[in-house]
């Protein structure tokens, strides 16, 4: 049976929860989808320093207070992995790979982005086993070890300075020589003793020795010249990709696979909303998903009640 909703969100990350909490306030019944635990990628970073009115804070905590307040107006919470949305006009069906479908006058996308693999001969394999894409989760259990983490992006840089509390050295992999993180985040780096830089080198395989992984081969860009590094974790930070394959029937995404909005968040499909790192934009921080999905919730009351 199909359970109905004016509106269903899909994703409880800072986007996800800001839309359910305009769309409860409002008196919309709402319900938020997500296949994981509530806060999306906060709860996947340790240090949180640009929330205004917060200098500092932690992603896990700032996820749990969020959460709490997204319920706190009756938005109901509700476990759903979707893999498909169905637009049939006035109404819109969110279909879960369970068989639950649930109906809605307005649908809020909400789902960010995945980290994005290395595609190396033995990287899958030893997801768990060394390979890791979550610093935050993960970086305790390589105490007094030597690491690699592989990119020069913001995600790269901070999560290596967070690994050098645990790591006896931590190795920066990066294919250019140049960093692509913001200067303050460098500057940390650079400040940093247990981190070493090695430039102009792209990973090719990771090895391991049948139980964990041993180590790291890499290639220079310039010399063509292999090597291996020996380390038990591998942290790739090598970008990101829109969590949307469910959406791949509408024609709501862009060629990368970003949702493509106006300034009401809303796609040219009316009533299907995207907010937060999955759209097309330049700014992809918790403040800017909050903002999103505070938008396209307040357009979607405004719709469906006709105001
Ligand atoms: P980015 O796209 O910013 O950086 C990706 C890094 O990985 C680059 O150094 C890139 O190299 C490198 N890279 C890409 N592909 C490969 C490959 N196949 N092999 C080796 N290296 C590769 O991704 P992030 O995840 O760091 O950040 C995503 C977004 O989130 C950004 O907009 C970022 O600013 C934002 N962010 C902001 C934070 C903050 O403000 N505190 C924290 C974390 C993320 P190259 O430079 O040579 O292309």
């Amino acid at each position: 049976m199909e359970r109905r909703y004016d509106l269903v969100i899909i994703g409880a990350g800072p986007a996800g929860m800001s839309a359910a909490i305009y769309g409860s306030r409002a008196g919309l019944q709402v319900a938020m989808l997500e296949m994981g635990a509530p806060g999306g990628k906060l709860v996947k970073t340790n240090e949180i320093s640009n929330w205004p009115g917060t200098i500092e804070t932690n992603g896990a905590k700032l996820a749990s207070d969020m959460f709490e307040h997204s319920t706190a107006f009756g938005a109901e919470y509700l476990y759903g992995n979707v893999i498909k949305v169905e637009d049939a006009g006035d109404y819109k069906k969110v279909i879960c790979d369970d068989g639950e479908v649930y109906e809605a006058k307005a649908v809020i996308v909400a789902t960010g982005t995945q980290e994005r693999m290395m595609k190396i001969p033995g990287e899958a394999e030893n997801i768990g086993r060394g390979v890791s894409y979550c610093a935050v989760c993960d970086g305790a259990f390589f105490r007094n070890q030597e690491v690699c983490v592989i990119g020069g992006g913001n995600s790269a840089l901070e999560e290596a300075n967070y690994l050098t509390q645990f790591a006896s050295r931590v190795n920066i992999i990066i294919r250019r020589d140049v960093f692509r993180a913001d200067s303050i985040v460098q500057k940390a780096i650079r400040e940093n003793p247990k981190i070493h830089v090695i430039p102009k080198h792209i990973p090719i395989a990771v090895i391991d020795d049948g139980n964990r992984v041993v180590g790291l081969k890499v290639r220079n860009v310039d010399t063509g010249i292999e090597t291996t590094i020996e380390t038990h974790g591998i942290f790739p930070y090598i970008g990101l990709d829109p969590a949307t394959s469910f959406l791949a029937d509408l024609p709501v995404l862009n060629e990368r696979g970003y949702m493509v909005v106006d300034e009401n968040c809303e796609t040219k499909v009316k009533g299907i909303y995207g907010a937060g790192d999955v759209i097309e934009k330049q700014l992809r921080q918790v403040v800017t998903a909050t903002n999103d999905g505070a938008i396209a919730a307040q357009h979607a009351f405004h719709v469906i009640k006709g105001l």
